[in-house]
């Protein structure tokens, strides 16, 4: 894969405002803000979807996830906040590079309405879940 826009970021080619760095994760504001404070979590890894990323990549967001959300809701006084993560063109994703986003929510701003979620839950059928799920168990084995 070449480099993405994200991996230009990571190195510093192209200018970012960046908020932490470590040596496998990289975080920084987003240019196109869906509200104050909207920040992606990147790993240096330049792998597309999450399903591709290693354990040690996986492990080191995972570690600093929690304190950036900390930070950016502390910083813009968010009281909740979104965590966002696209993989593949059908689930949204533009960057090919994996990326977490942090999209603070202000209640009580009109700009809230920066990210829509449409949720609309089906039916369960449980039978079908079961088996579903024996199969989901088994190909991720441990
Ligand atoms: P996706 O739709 O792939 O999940 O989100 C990609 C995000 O990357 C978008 O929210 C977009 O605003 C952000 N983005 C794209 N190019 C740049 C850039 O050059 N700099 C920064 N800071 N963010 C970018």
């Amino acid at each position: 894969m070449g480099d993405t826009i994200f991996t230009k970021i990571i190195n510093g080619e192209i200018p970012s405002h960046k908020v932490y760095e470590d040596e496998r994760v990289f975080a920084f504001l987003d240019i196109g803000p869906l509200s104050e404070g909207h920040t992606l979590v990147v790993p240096r890894e330049p792998v597309a979807t999450i399903d591709m990323l290693s354990d040690e990549s996986a492990a080191a967001i995972g570690r600093v996830l929690p304190r950036i959300c900390r930070a950016v809701c502390e910083a813009t006084g968010a009281s909740d906040f979104n965590i966002l993560q696209n993989n593949g063109a059908a689930a949204h994703q533009e960057v090919p590079h994996v990326h977490f986003h942090i999209i603070p929510r202000f209640p009580d701003r009109p700009e809230d309405g920066g990210l829509g979620v449409v949720w609309k839950p089906g039916a369960f059928d449980h039978g079908a879940g079961a088996a579903l799920a024996g199969r989901i168990a088994a190909l991720i084995g441990g």
